[in-house]
């Protein structure tokens, strides 16, 4: 039977010191979390609120926040209750259910081909995109900034719950997730979002710090080089740490390996996926040209 709640998070695992500085952000914050787990409670949601299991995460939050602050108390509560804030601020236990954001979700998908596709080696659940053929002025004239933003706290609270699935599923705390980002394709055109994606960032590691696990790049193109030099200076030293570059060539699919198991990974990356209702072709490309000459058409027929 599956159990409704996943690993309770236990303490012990830190050491003495740390569990005196747990304790301390743990109390001092038990105000601002009891309150703002009964607003949650209180909102509009299908999906029910299982009091003890928010609660559990919350200890997980707690941890998460600490080993981003480098287990500095006083920051670590100050960034809670800022993340609390800007929680309530946005509704952002709303986003998931949010129809306008589910729409734009589906929208983005043709723009900027991706697939929330299995888990890792390590469990973590995974995101594959086609970065690399990304239509950027599509996408900027689909999306105000606010909008791209909306749809990245979608994606990362989609991410949070596919993790906690997962934790619940195996009977093993999951908390990060594994992002493949396929730069095939990829020009200097991609400079043009770079505003939106640095806002991101933002809320990346004030909001969700150590979720995630990993970035691979694959097929990175001859500007990668340069694009990497403009990208670099906004991402902090651990976040760094956890992007691998796969380059072109023979070993590309034996070091994607290492990481995806082969079922999990699509037949055009080498693996084998079969559980997909688009297999072999996982990550769906849609076909723009065909709507734009239909567009066309359709102009051409009032005209006439
Ligand atoms: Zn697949």
């Amino acid at each position: 039977m599956m159990t409704s709640i996943g690993p309770l998070f236990d303490i012990n695992q830190l050491n003495e010191a740390q569990q005196k500085q747990f304790q301390f952000v743990y109390n001092e914050l038990k105000p601002q979390y009891t309150s703002y787990l009964e607003y949650k409670l209180s909102l509009p949601l299908k999906t029910q609120v299982n009091k003890e299991e928010e609660e559990n995460e919350w200890n997980y939050e707690l941890h998460r926040f600490l080993r981003a602050r480098k287990w500095n108390v006083e920051h670590t509560i100050k960034a809670l209750e800022e993340m609390l804030q800007w929680r309530r601020d946005n509704q952002v236990d709303l986003v998931l259910e949010e129809e306008v954001t589910l729409q734009r979700a589906t929208l983005l998908q043709k723009i900027l081909p991706y697939m929330n596709h299995g888990y890792t080696k390590v469990d973590r659940p995974l995101y594959m995109e086609k970065s690399g053929i990304i239509c950027v002025d599509k996408i900027l004239s689909e999306f105000t900034t606010e909008q791209l933003l909306r749809h990245h706290v979608y994606w990362l609270e989609l991410n949070c719950q596919r993790a906690r699935e997962r934790s619940r599923q195996i009977g093993k705390h999951i908390e990060s997730f594994t992002i493949v980002s396929d730069l095939h394709g990829c020009n200097m055109e991609i400079r043009k979002i770079f505003p939106p994606f640095k806002q991101s960032l933002y809320i990346d590691n004030n909001y969700y710090p150590e979720r995630l696990g990993q970035m691979i790049f694959i097929n990175p193109p001859t500007v990668f080089p340069i694009l990497w030099n403009l990208v670099k200076p906004w991402l902090d030293p651990v976040t760094k740490s956890k992007i691998v570059v796969i380059k072109k060539g023979p070993e590309a699919t034996n070091t994607l390996l290492q990481y995806i198991d082969v079922e999990h990974l699509p037949v055009e990356y080498g693996g084998n996926c079969q559980s997909c209702p688009t297999a072999p072709n996982c990550i769906q490309v849609y076909n723009w040209n065909k709507e734009d000459t239909k567009e066309k058409s359709k102009k051409i027929d009032l005209i006439l």
